[in-house]
């Protein structure tokens, strides 16, 4: 069994899904197919939900009319006989009314996650029933029937596997299971999701959920590139990834891939591939427990803006013991998680990149010394296989950012991993000159 997952500009148009249609059936192996919601669904539905958040109802409404007639205009072009396209509208019929009930009574994060939830809803069903007008024996499975979150907002891989492949044998025989990306049930049994853009975590569940053979995530580029494309001009696309680089750039802000969508493959040893649905002969990434021989190389750069920087400065850290212990458990309290950490004897700077608890959080260090904090800040990540083992690369990193005015660095954590973090109005000319000094120049190849 191999599972594919289409995002949402590779489900975002009616040719789109008809390619996806092509793809998905031209052999008759067994597929589970995860999808996206339509592309600019899920935004809209975010921006619906914060207006009715802020008690707009009016505006509200408007924006889930407005989704309604790009839906409309969507299945008309998406079907080519009468009967799938009434089914299609009878879909839209069922999930429009519900969002018009979501504006008119009272909206709590329960309703909220609902609402997230009807992009995943409606694509699965409209492509569901372009697959059966084509004449496929595909089979709509609900996400909510397998997928789960524990309290800690953890996959249960074992249970889901469980309730997966009883689903799959109560319905055996088919070729092709199509189900929701993104969506899951949390532990109180209520609608919730596994984050924005989780549709990928998903995929990688089901993969590691039922030891599947590969998992083949299907985007808008032909695969992992060596450096952010939405920055920088000169990229281009990485034939292999070890899980361990690939986990670094997805959580640094590769933003192909969710951050949490490799750790359940890596697992399981499930290899995942990223390929192209517009350039569908295009090679692709394949990531893998196998370095692919491209072992000493620095591989990809990523980065990851909206991070606060802390610096706790204190003379009672100089030869003390369990001073970073206190620090630590004040972030354990509030549960956010650190990702950059560097020390001094009397210093110690650290990153956070969700803020939620800042507050809460300076009032308790305060008490352990002089508290700095920058916000805004850009965690840029080199990655690749064993970067430790090049001679030289610190050097051409140092280099390459002479002119950058560099918050911190830390470097040895792993051995696929050198991060530096600058102010984030610099990021773009960070990214650029390393593509410069560590690609463009081969100096490091
Ligand atoms: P999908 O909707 O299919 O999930 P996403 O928009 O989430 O697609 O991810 C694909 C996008 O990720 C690409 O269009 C690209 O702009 C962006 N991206 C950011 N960093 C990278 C990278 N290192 N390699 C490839 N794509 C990247
Ligand atoms: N539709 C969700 C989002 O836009 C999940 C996904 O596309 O992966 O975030
Ligand atoms: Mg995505």
């Amino acid at each position: 069994m191999q599972v594919f997952k289409f995002g949402g500009t590779s489900v975002g148009s009616p040719e789109r899904m008809h390619k996806v249609a092509h793809l998905v059936t031209k052999n008759k192996t067994t597929k589970i197919v995860v999808l996206s919601a339509i592309s600019g669904t899920t935004n809209a539905l975010v921006k619906i939900g914060n207006c009715l958040m802020e008690g707009k109802q009016a505006v509200a409404k408007k924006e889930v009319a407005s989704l309604r007639s790009h839906y409309d205009g969507f299945i008309k072009d998406l079907y080519g006989e009468e009967a799938p396209l009434h089914r299609a509208v009878e879909v839209l019929n069922k999930h429009f009314s519900l969002m018009e009930e979501l504006c008119e009574n009272a909206f709590t994060t329960v309703e909220e996650k609902i609402l997230l939830a009807q992009g995943e809803l409606l694509s699965t069903q409209l492509f569901h029933h372009y697959t059966l007008e084509q004449g496929h024996d595909a089979v709509l499975l609900s996400a909510l029937d397998f997928m789960s979150i524990t309290a800690d907002e953890e996959p249960d891989i074992e249970k889901i596997g469980l309730k997966l492949s009883a689903l799959i044998k109560e319905k055996s025989g088919h070729h092709l299971y199509i189900t929701q990306g993104y969506i899951c049930l949390n532990h109180l049994g209520d609608v919730d999701n596994l984050k924005r853009g989780g549709s990928d975590y998903t995929a990688s569940l089901i993969g590691a959920a039922i030891a599947a053979e590969e998992v083949q995530i299907w985007t808008d580029i032909d695969g992992m590139h060596n450096n952010d494309p939405r920055v920088v001009d000169e990229t281009h696309p990485i034939a292999n990834l070890t899980f361990d680089e690939a986990a670094e750039l997805a959580y640094f802000g590769a933003k192909i891939l969710h951050p949490s969508s490799i750790l359940p493959a890596q697992k399981y040893k499930i290899p995942v591939r990223l390929k192209s649905t517009i350039d569908d002969k295009a090679q692709g990434t394949l990531i893998s427990a196998d370095a692919g021989g491209t072992q000493g190389t620095v591989k990809a750069l990523a980065a990851k803006d909206q991070i606060t920087a802390i610096k706790i400065k204190s003379s009672r850290m100089l030869l003390a013991y369990g001073f970073l212990r206190k620090i630590f458990e004040v972030f354990e309290k509030y549960k956010t998680s650190i990702d950059m950490i560097t020390t001094s004897e009397v210093a110690v700077s650290l990153t956070i990149d969700d803020d939620t608890y800042l507050g809460d959080i300076l009032g308790e260090l305060n008490k352990f010394g002089l508290v700095d904090v920058d916000t805004n800040q850009t965690i840029v990540c080199i990655v690749g296989h064993m970067v430790s083992e090049e001679k030289g690369v610190l050097k051409k990193v140092f280099d390459s950012v002479v002119d950058i005015p560099v918050r911190m660095i830390s470097f040895g954590g792993s051995r696929n991993n050198i991060s530096i973090l600058v102010d984030s109005s610099y990021k773009e000319r960070t990214l650029k000159t390393l593509n410069e000094d560590l690609f463009s120049k081969k100096v490091l190849s």
